[in-house]
């Protein structure tokens, strides 16, 4: 697990644009945390770190949007699924399959549904206003042996706990 902190928003768009050309086509980032944690934020950030040029909004309502660029992204929000079929109707396992870096906001809701091996941010609020916490993990094998990579990667966000 790695501990990082960022002091805005801003802040936490640049980690996530150091973490992204780490990732590559099929790969999984869920991204949890509670409502207004940054999990739309990071993922603007991340789109950037891709080469995404158009602005990166919310896909709350819209579920999934998806972005070209060198490594195409998929950006998904999960929140408003009642149950897990409605992703699995929703042709979850083709979008994934698509050759895109697929960021999951609340993926950690349906991981059932999800491959054995993704990356999970998960952001926390704190005291202070403009600062989150982002804890990473690795789930499954895939992603275990890149940690050390992502860590050098976000070294000066690095939080020693
Ligand atoms: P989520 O997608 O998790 O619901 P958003 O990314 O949409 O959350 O919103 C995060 C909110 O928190 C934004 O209003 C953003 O300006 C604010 N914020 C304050 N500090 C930070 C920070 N360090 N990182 C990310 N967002 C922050
Ligand atoms: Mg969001």
């Amino acid at each position: 697990m790695i501990t990082l902190r960022t002091k805005s928003p801003d802040d936490t768009r640049a980690l996530a644009a150091e973490m992204a050309p780490l990732s590559g086509p099929g790969d999984i980032v869920v991204l949890a945390g509670d409502l207004g944690a940054g999990k739309t934020v990071f993922a603007q950030g991340f789109g950037k770190g891709l080469g995404v040029a158009e602005p990166i909004t919310s896909p709350t309502f819209t579920l999934v949007r998806a972005y070209e660029a060198p490594v195409p992204l998929l950006h998904l929000d999960v929140y408003r699924l009642d149950h897990l079929q409605e992703l699995i109707d929703l042709g979850l396992a083709e979008l994934l399959d698509s050759g895109r870096v697929a960021l999951i906001e609340w993926g950690d809701l349906v991981t059932p549904a999800l491959p054995a091996d993704f990356l999970e941010v998960r952001l926390e609020m704190v005291e202070a206003d403009d600062e989150r916490l982002l804890r990473i993990r690795s789930v499954g094998a895939e992603w275990s042996s890149r940690l050390t990579a992502i860590h050098r990667a976000v070294e000066r966000w690095t939080v020693e706990c």
